[in-house]
């Protein structure tokens, strides 16, 4: 991987931080995409001298422009994006759902995912190759009550995976998606303290009997920008212990 370069959106925390930790391991030189760039930057440092760390809002198209040409700048190439920077939804009944937090949930992820995709696009294009991974979520490929933002906007991803994965694999790139099933973070921690997920129902809905690590998900996205992957593009890799699997009534799982 000698001087390929990763940009991850989201990345100072999460499945992003475990995508940095891997793709450095990998040999790549990782840019850390975050809201805090005190933390997207400490987080670059822990890395080590090879790598770092940005302030950006995946929904300002300007910081999305200044963060490309940071990467110009800094690496003077961009082989991967991974687009995984998020929010969540407030678990709330369709009839008490703000359209503010509404529209916020189809920005950070659609649009934000969109104008990274665009911006580093227009580079990998110009240099004949690259490989973009979008994160969806089951919340996207399933019914989930009051998830309407959230799930749409995963959904959303889904659809845009595919229509620029046939746009661009002429050109040299490749766009898949991951579809994590429930990852142990801190945004899912949060849901289950606040008693909006209850987690020992959950890993009993899971046929693997446990919620992913972050590192789950990395593996996956080093698998998909792999040479390994090369015939690979606009499909969704499904990374969630089985669970979309499942389709019997009761548990799945003693959990
Ligand atoms: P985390 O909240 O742990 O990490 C998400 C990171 O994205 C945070 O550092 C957050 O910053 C940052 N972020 C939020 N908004 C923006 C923005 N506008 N611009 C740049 N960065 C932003 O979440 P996870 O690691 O759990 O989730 C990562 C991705 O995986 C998300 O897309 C999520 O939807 C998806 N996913 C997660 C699942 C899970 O079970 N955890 C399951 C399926 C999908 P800050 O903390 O400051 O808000």
């Amino acid at each position: 991987m000698q001087d390929q370069t990763a940009i991850i959106t989201g990345a100072a925390d999460g499945i992003g931080w475990a995508m940095a930790q891997g793709f450095a391991e990998a040999g790549y030189r990782v840019l850390i995409a975050d809201l805090d760039g005190d933390k997207a930057a400490s987080r670059a440092a822990e890395l080590g001298t090879a790598h770092a760390g940005a302030a950006v809002d995946v929904t300002r198209d300007s910081d999305v422009t200044a963060l490309a040409e940071l990467a110009d700048a800094r690496f003077g190439r961009c082989d991967v994006l991974v687009n995984n920077a998020g929010i969540a939804d407030r678990h709330l009944p369709t009839l008490e759902q703000d359209m503010e937090h509404f529209g916020r949930v189809l920005d950070v992820h659609l649009k934000g995912t969109f104008m990274m995709s665009r911006a580093i696009g227009a580079r990998m294009i110009a240099a004949g190759s690259g490989a973009i991974v979008n994160i969806g979520s089951i919340a996207g490929v399933s019914g989930m009550p009051r998830r309407n933002a959230y799930g749409a906007a995963k959904a959303g991803i889904v659809s845009m995976t595919r229509a620029m994965a046939c746009e661009w694999a002429g050109q040299g790139l490749r766009v898949n998606a991951i579809i994590p099933g429930y990852v142990e973070t801190a945004l899912v921690r949060a849901l289950i303290a606040e008693g909006k997920i209850d987690a020992d129902r959950l890993r009993r809905r899971i046929p693997m009997g446990h919620l992913a690590q972050p590192g789950d998900i990395a593996a996956a996205a080093l698998f998909l920008v792999s040479g390994q992957a090369r015939y690979i593009t606009g499909t969704t890799l499904t990374v969630d212990g089985g669970w979309s699997a499942f389709g019997d009534s009761g548990d799945a799982s003693s959990g």
